[in-house]
């Protein structure tokens, strides 16, 4: 497939190799967070230092347990941290309110989620184009934006779908395109391809790919050994902290492509 051209590069001052250091899209520091029990505390979190310049493609594994969603959330201003720090493209997120939190998320976060999280009754088009309802799009752009980001998942013929007459994929695909469509500073997914065959899963992960090639920052939750290998980074969590966090060598354009 060729390379899609999903979202323009938000920083086009800050292009990769120059002034990259100083490119964090994601800074925490020390987070934690706690979930009351019964009379209880329970400690998810225990204190997790990360930082994710734009461009990364990070896979986060461990098992199950381990705070993976937990974390994701936080990542996602879906929630705020017992205490710690977060710096999300150099602004303080932890102790936003939720008002604030929804718009940062609306602009700076594309989330998509392992059960696709869909509304049924809503077209393919109407679904993608829902974001910017919220972000105050006028209805052309709004139509016209979700057209073309539904012809990049792959779905030009399906924009009039509703849910249930698409499969498993091509519901994941109208997922991954709403979490697209605000042009967000980072995608985040969490499991997206659990509840997909594994063709169905290779092709998804092929668009994650060839999302991450078009400049975006992807940070994925898998168990799959297999999956994580597309990432460029594998962190992994173990009981609510950081076991180990490995980049890959950053392979050529060229010898990605030709994959
Ligand atoms: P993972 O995604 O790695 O499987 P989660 O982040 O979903 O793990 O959960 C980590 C731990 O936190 C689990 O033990 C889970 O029971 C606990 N947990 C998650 N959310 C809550 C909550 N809202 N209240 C209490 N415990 C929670
Ligand atoms: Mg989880």
């Amino acid at each position: 497939m060729e390379s899609l051209r999903l979202t323009v590069y938000k920083h086009k001052k800050f292009p990769l190799g120059r002034l990259r250091y100083m490119d964090l899209v994601i800074k925490i520091r020390n987070i934690t967070r706690d979930f009351p029990l019964g009379n209880e505390v329970v400690k998810v979190l225990k204190g997790i230092d990360l930082d994710i310049e734009r461009g990364e493609y990070v896979a986060l594994m461990g098992p199950s347990g381990s705070g993976k969603s937990t974390l994701m959330n936080l990542l996602g201003c879906l929630d705020t941290p017992t205490s710690g720090s977060y710096l999300l493209n150099g602004k303080d997120v932890s102790n936003m309110s939720d008002d604030e939190l929804a718009e940062i998320r609306n602009k700076e976060i594309g989330f998509v989620f392992q059960t696709f999280n869909l509304l049924p009754r809503t077209t393919a088009l109407e679904n993608v184009a829902l974001p910017m309802v919220y972000a105050g799009a006028s209805k052309k752009d709004r139509t016209e934006r979700a057209r073309e980001v539904l012809t990049n998942v792959g779905l030009a013929d399906r924009m009039d779908h509703k849910p249930n007459q698409l499969s498993g994929g091509q519901r994941q695909r109208v997922a991954v395109g709403r979490a697209l469509v605000n042009r967000p500073s980072i995608i985040l997914a969490d499991e997206p391809t659990g509840n997909l065959d594994s063709k169905t899963s290779e092709e998804i992960m092929k668009l994650f790919g060839d999302i991450h090639k078009a400049g975006n920052t992807v940070i994925l939750v898998t168990h799959e050994e297999e999956i994580a290998e597309n990432a460029h980074r594998i962190i992994r969590l173990r009981d609510g902290m950081v076991e180990s966090d490995t980049k890959k060598q950053f392979q050529s354009e060229g010898a990605r492509v030709g994959q």
